[in-house]
């Protein structure tokens, strides 16, 4: 119960506390309080730096909390923070919605939406953040709140965005959006390949239309040779996706990978298989807008020398509606025609750690000429301390405000944390 996905954590909590419902949540809030525990929360128990189990403390674990009502007449969902987006895809689908999530499907919906949600949907409609209308949240003090545009608006637009400080979630409801069959998929690059494809994939990319949203990924083959896959998710008029498909069709000679109409609910679980829990994970991140020669070469470079077959280099595209909110608009801040760019180093051995962490670091500082100062927050590892302003942007003051007037003794501190500023 303690183990959480990334088998790098390893922590003890002295409890852990299975809630049942919204009554054990509050119960827990009140309990940790009075006895001074530190209090961790485990949803989906994804968050690579592990924060969902915390060391001699409490964790408060609500991932058997899977209650879900749709109602397809309004599109929306009501769902408890417990669910994974695999389960809440399921629900929806059955009604033939969707709201935008992320690409494993194992992943919790919990963390995932409160620290932004890049996913498949992103370009037509948005983040998940973006399509949260509310959420039943449990305050420091134990009490129960509903956060909505019409309820406690200053902590419904810091909960899209300002991760786990505020409170604990424990349901949300989303906008829903007609989503059936896509045409997805990807295709595979060889190493003669593979700098074409890159500079392919970029401007690929980059003329994109809202119902596209990509994801370019660099790895490495067998022999130690640099890889290149690029994957879409076309939601909308299936003639219209090949119209907008046809150039990387026609691009080049893939050597693997297929794309074509595929139900949604598959296509989320398609990359469950290259993410299995129980790895050792560590992780580099930022942003990146353009994807030069330069840069290009660096990834090659490095992607000669991974040392873990598991290992990739992501380029997850944000684009279309998500790029264009205005970063105010919620606390997720780093709105742009981006890509999340993304070292996800994984290895199975303990004893391999130094040489995939150490290959990682390396790889990162190459990069960084090219790299935004700024990380989306749920990519950021358990010693990333000192980038956490930069994953909160513009928006960290009003977010250390609203976190006083919900949390000024930072009860909620296991997280990428916002100190308690002052109430504006
Ligand atoms: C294999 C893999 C694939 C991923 N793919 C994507 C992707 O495609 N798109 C994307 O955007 N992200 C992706 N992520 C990152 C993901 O968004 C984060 O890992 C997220 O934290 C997972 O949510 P969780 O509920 O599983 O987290 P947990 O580990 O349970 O929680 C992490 C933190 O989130 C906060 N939190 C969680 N639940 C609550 C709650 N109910 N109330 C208050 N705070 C809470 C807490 O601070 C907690 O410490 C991926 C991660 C992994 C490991």
């Amino acid at each position: 119960m303690r183990r959480v996905f990334n088998a790098m954590i390893d922590r003890r909590p002295s409890m852990i506390l299975r809630c049942a419902g919204v009554a054990d949540v509050m119960q827990g809030v009140r309990f940790a309080r009075t006895h001074q525990l530190p209090l961790s929360i485990h949803s989906g128990g994804h968050g690579v730096a592990g924060t969902a189990v915390c060391e001699g403390g409490l964790m408060l674990d609500i991932s058997g909390m899977k209650g879900i009502r749709v109602d397809p007449e309004q599109r929306t969902a009501q769902a408890q923070a417990g669910l994974l987006l695999g389960e809440f895809d399921h629900e929806t689908q059955a009604f033939g919605l969707a709201t935008p999530l992320g690409i494993v499907s194992v992943t919790g919906i919990a963390g995932l939406t409160l620290g932004g949600g890049l996913g498949w949907l992103n370009g037509k409609y948005g983040l998940a953040c973006d399509n949260m209308l509310a959420a039943d949240v449990v305050t420091a003090d134990g009490e129960l709140l509903t956060a909505s545009a019409t309820e406690h608006d200053d902590l419904y637009w810091a909960l899209r965005g300002g991760g786990g400080n505020f409170g604990v979630v424990t349901a949300l409801t989303y906008q829903l959006h007609p989503v059936t069959t896509v045409l997805a998929g990807g295709l595979g690059f060889p190493p003669e390949q593979a700098r074409d494809a890159l500079r392919f994939y970029h401007d690929f990319a980059s003329g994109a239309p809202d119902e596209l949203s990509t994801a370019g990924s660099v790895a490495r083959d067998a022999e130690g040779r640099p890889t290149v896959w690029i994957a879409v998710c076309y939601c909308g008029p299936l003639d219209e996706g090949e119209r907008v498909l046809q150039p990387l069709r026609s691009f080049g000679r893939p050597v693997g990978g297929e794309i074509g109409p595929v139900p949604y609910q598959a296509f989320q679980c398609g990359a469950d298989a290259s993410m299995p829990p129980g790895r050792q994970h560590f992780w580099k991140s930022s942003y990146l807008t353009d994807l030069t020669d330069g840069a290009i070469e660096v990834l090659l470079e490095f992607a000669a020398t991974i040392p873990s077959p598991y290992t990739g280099i992501g380029l997850q595209q944000m684009t279309g509606v998500a790029s264009r909110m205005d970063p105010r608009a919620t606390a997720f801040a780093h709105r742009d025609r981006q890509y999340d760019f993304l070292i996800l180093s994984q290895w199975e051995d303990p004893a391999d750690s130094d040489r995939n962490i150490d290959w990682t670091r390396r790889c990162f500082e190459a990069m960084r000429p090219y790299l935004k100062e700024a990380v989306y927050v749920n990519n950021l590892g358990d010693q990333e301390h000192d980038r956490v302003r930069a994953a909160y942007g513009v928006n960290y003051d009003r977010l250390a405000a609203v976190k006083a007037r919900y949390d000024p003794e930072n009860f909620f501190c296991l997280n990428h944390n916002i100190a308690p500023g002052v109430v504006i």
